[in-house]
């Protein structure tokens, strides 16, 4: 058989995740000249591009405009999406060393980190991440239930999945009626109880980790003012300290906090505090086991040897009521059978990309990962671009030198024969493109930008797959 790569025998890929690192990579493989590579991508769920549409916040609509590249990429022949299809269940990793020289790992993080405080499983305390993909629409969480019944509600975290969720709880109808919510989701929020909501930080303004636009997105809701503590905002001195290192993102955030504390209420509905320098200790109960309360400690920082600064409990103990609590710091990877993981980092063990073997940490032959499930949950969608590229050129170089799986059956027909036959219902491009027409035309008639499925049984009903 002539060489692996060429027009004959083209380097045949299996991308398991259909986020932007999954298309980024693809995007990376088709651009090397001379080489000729085919790319089959696998997605647990019908719909492709991962956490765009199920993560990245509907009312952040432009963001979401990045499918255009990778809708551009699908269009190639050499591409093919298998949506439905998961590994684990459907398929496994052996299976796909039968047809593939190389394999990439996109999977994202699917979990999140938990707080390991008293009473953080109480009844309505939940992980953000289950929230984000409830309003989102992501089939397996839309029949979840939160409870907006509550007045005032906790987001533990400052990163920008925090002020997401923050912003979320806070939107008038009219401005989630701009967004592809999931339909449910914008009746149960429109209807909410929420008079307020409360983002708790650890540390301070100086520390942050959401970035400057979010912030100051936050300060211009039409139904709920931002408020930031007078006291709070004011730089504790080792911030102050380290100004002068400071990176602009730092600067600005430091600038719309300050602007905020100085703001004052202007009578909306609705109000977020944004606090600074807490933790929670421990979430208190009511005798039907709901959360009625939350116990925080004020922090000081103290700064590590290595520069950074953390941040240490004081003896202030303060308590508020609240009746929903969102903890909201940081997804986490999980393990894929079969795949090397590193527990503790939750993420696929590798270098640049290449999977390597947990006992050896010598790399396994044809296997790669991209993305947050390689690198752990940092990053804009963009962020994702480099980090493909990364592992891209890993199983170029790795190909170059010969260094590929073996697959038995590396036609391209004898895939789908294969998938067929375990997932008979599994979604092509061309199907998703249905969906997608679907979902656009049914939000064109209420004057949105889509109406998503949110359930895969009506996915496939709408395909005829049913
Ligand atoms: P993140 O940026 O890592 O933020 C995590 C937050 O949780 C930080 O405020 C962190 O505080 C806090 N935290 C961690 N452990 C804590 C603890 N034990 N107690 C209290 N607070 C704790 O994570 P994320 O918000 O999940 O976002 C993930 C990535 O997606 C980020 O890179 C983010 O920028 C990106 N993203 C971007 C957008 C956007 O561009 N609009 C939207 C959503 C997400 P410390 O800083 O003190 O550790």
């Amino acid at each position: 058989m002539s060489e692996i790569g060429s027009e004959t025998n083209p380097l045949r890929v299996a991308i398991v995740g259909a986020g932007p690192a999954g298309f980024y990579t693809a995007e990376r493989l088709f651009k090397e000249k001379n080489i000729f590579v085919t790319v089959d991508m696998y997605d647990r769920l019908p719909t492709p591009f991962g956490l765009v549409r199920n993560g990245v916040a509907p009312d952040h609509q432009k963001i979401k405009s990045v499918t255009k590249i990778f809708d551009r990429l699908a269009q190639k022949p050499e591409f093919r999406f298998f949506g439905n299809v998961e590994l684990g269940s459907d398929v496994t990793v052996e299976d796909l060393r039968n047809y593939y020289h190389q394999i990439v790992y996109t999977v994202g993080a699917q979990t999140d980190h938990n707080l390991d405080i008293p009473g953080i499983d109480l009844k309505n305390s939940h992980p953000a991440t289950e929230f984000v993909a409830w309003y989102n629409g992501h089939p397996d969480f839309r029949d979840y239930v939160f409870d907006l019944s509550q007045e005032r509600v906790a987001v533990i975290g400052i990163g920008n999945v925090a002020v997401d969720v923050a912003r979320i709880l806070c939107r008038t109808r009219d401005e989630l009626m701009e967004t592809d919510i999931a339909d449910y989701a914008l009746e149960q929020l429109t209807n909410s109880n929420v008079k307020e909501v409360i983002m708790l930080g650890r540390r301070g303004p100086a520390q942050a980790a959401f970035t400057p636009p979010e912030a100051k997105e936050l300060g211009e809701m039409a139904g709920a003012d931002a408020v930031v503590l007078p006291e709070e905002a004011e730089l504790d001195p080792l911030s102050q300290a380290s100004l002068a290192d400071a990176d602009r993102g730092t600067m600005r955030n430091i600038e719309i906090i300050q602007e905020l504390a100085h703001r004052g209420l202007s009578g909306k509905p609705k109000k977020l505090t944004i606090r600074f320098l807490v933790s929670p200790t421990e979430l208190i109960s009511n005798e039907a086991g709901e959360v009625v309360a939350m116990r925080m400690v004020k922090n000081e920082l103290y700064q590590t040897e290595s520069g950074t600064m953390r941040p240490r409990a004081t003896d202030q103990i303060e308590e508020v009521p609240v009746g929903l609590v969102f903890r909201s710091i940081g997804y986490r990877g999980l393990p894929i059978p079969g795949v090397p993981f590193h527990e503790r980092w939750g993420v696929i063990l590798n270098e640049k990309g290449r999977v390597l073997d947990s006992e050896s940490k010598e790399p396994v032959l044809g296997e790669y990962t991209a993305g947050w499930i390689k690198r752990g949950p940092s990053g804009v969608i963009g962020t994702n671009k480099p980090d493909a590229v990364e592992t891209a050129e890993c199983m170029l170089a790795d190909l170059a030198e010969g260094k590929t799986l073996t697959p038995a059956h590396p036609e391209r027909e004898a895939v789908t024969a294969f998938v067929e036959s375990r997932k008979p219902t599994y979604v092509s491009y061309a199907d998703w493109l249905k969906l997608d027409e679907l979902e656009i035309a049914i939000g064109a008639e209420q004057g949105r930008p889509r109406v998503k499925f949110t359930r895969v049984a009506d996915m496939l009903k709408a395909l005829g797959k049913a």
